[in-house]
């Protein structure tokens, strides 16, 4: 076709293909959630149904785009891991960084009324921004991720002792604020236990250690765009959230299992927005084993999820042979998108499936 004569102003465009043979993170965050979240009435500290909207969007994502491996996400942010060989839009940072974000917002806003089924859509256009960042080694995508949920941790069991003070204890929230200054995690979990009869590891790990979204091994017939269950329970110490139907007994729902506190150490803590003080051998990493720990969610026709083929062939077993002969489990697996609320700081979250999640580029031609 004829170039017009316009044409040269596309000249302008700068190149912003991002450097080869590193890894790709992009970062995702609402623009004053703050705000939305009072708007919306959101509960406090955690409202669920914000959890698992996110949850739902950045699941979209990562259906949408297949070389995010990991995603990451707590409060209104979620972190995505593209695999290091990652050629998408030949890696220019635009075009990632704009569709990451276009996808999760217009997910955020179309999933809503499945999750927020009192309010048809939001009240307004919730905004997210997004950032790409280069890492050259999988040491600094792992400390990235612990980094994450280091934050998680510290923010919510501020945001729990905070909001313990307000609504159970009576305080204002400058009196909480005060109260709070200079505790360490420790005096927080002891106070939550002496007062206000929280014992803060039994809080549901969604809450305290974020969703982490894997691509495991699923069941073939699982409903990619499933709705992410509620959990049943309201937030001890949270006399605004609300109450939600319980769950069929036959599915699994992630959260629920409590683990040891991630963080039985002293560590100074400032509640939000700042860099976290923990070291990355700090005691945050739990005894709790991936399968211990929620390793399966479940759709709301309460279709069971299983992480891998041996769970689901010990599924079928316990089902019976009937159950085997009519579709063998192994036969229906698939990889697919996968949520879960484990740890992932330390190597145990790596081991086994480090190499599938930070392999290294293989040896390709580069385009002329
Ligand atoms: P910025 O535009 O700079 O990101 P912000 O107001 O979004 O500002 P953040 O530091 O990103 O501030 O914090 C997000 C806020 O959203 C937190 O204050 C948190 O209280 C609120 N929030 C997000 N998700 C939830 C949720 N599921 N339940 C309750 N509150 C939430
Ligand atoms: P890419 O992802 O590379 O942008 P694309 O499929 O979006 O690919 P574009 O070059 O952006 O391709 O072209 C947009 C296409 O969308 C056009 O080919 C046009 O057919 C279609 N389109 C957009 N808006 C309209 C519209 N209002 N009515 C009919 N067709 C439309
Ligand atoms: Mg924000
Ligand atoms: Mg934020």
């Amino acid at each position: 076709m004829a170039k017009s004569k316009y044409e040269y102003v596309k000249e302008f465009e700068t190149d912003d293909r991002m450097l080869r043979n590193v890894y790709v993170l992009v970062r995702i965050d609402g623009k004053g959630f703050h705000k939305f979240s009072q708007t919306h009435d959101f509960a406090k500290p955690n409202d669920v149904r914000g959890i698992n909207l996110m949850n739902h969007a950045a699941r979209c994502v990562m259906n949408e785009l297949d070389d995010i491996l990991l995603a990451f996400g707590e409060s209104d942010e979620y972190s995505f891991l593209f695999r290091k060989s990652t050629d998408l839009y030949q890696r220019r940072e635009s075009k990632i960084v704009s569709t990451v974000v276009s996808l999760f917002t217009s997910a955020y806003v179309y999933y809503w009324n499945d999750y927020f089924t009192d309010l048809k859509r939001p009240l307004y256009p919730p905004v997210f921004d997004g950032r790409a960042v280069l890492y050259p080694s999988e040491v600094e995508v792992k400390d990235y991720f612990a980094w994450r949920q280091a934050d998680t941790h510290i923010n919510n069991l501020f945001n729990t002792s905070f909001w313990a003070l307000v609504e159970e204890g009576g305080l204002t929230p400058k009196a909480a604020e005060a109260r709070l200054c200079g505790t360490d995690s420790k005096d927080k979990n002891e106070m939550l236990f002496t007062e206000f009869n929280t014992n803060y590891s039994k809080l549901p790990a969604m809450y305290r250690k974020g969703s982490v979204l894997l691509r495991e091994q699923i069941l073939k017939d699982e409903d990619k765009d499933a709705i992410i269950p509620t959990l049943p329970e309201t937030l001890p110490g949270s006399k605004s959230a609300k109450v939600v139907p319980a769950l069929d007994t036959a599915t699994t729902v992630p959260g629920l299992q409590s683990g040891p506190d991630p963080i039985s150490g002293s560590v100074s803590e400032a509640p939000s927005g700042q860099s976290s003080p923990i070291a990355v051998d700090s005691p945050v990493v739990s005894q709790e084993t991936i399968m211990q720990e929620g390793s399966s969610t479940s759709s709301s026709e309460g279709k069971k999820r299983s992480i891998d083929a041996n769970e689901a062939e010990r599924h079928d077993a316990e089902e019976g042979p009937a159950a085997k002969k009519e579709a063998p489990a192994f036969k229906r697996m698939k990889k697919g998108v996968v949520i879960d609320h484990i740890d992932i700081i330390g190597e145990k979250f790596w081991t086994g499936r480090g190499a599938y999640i930070l392999a290294p580029e293989k040896k390709k031609k580069l385009r002329p």
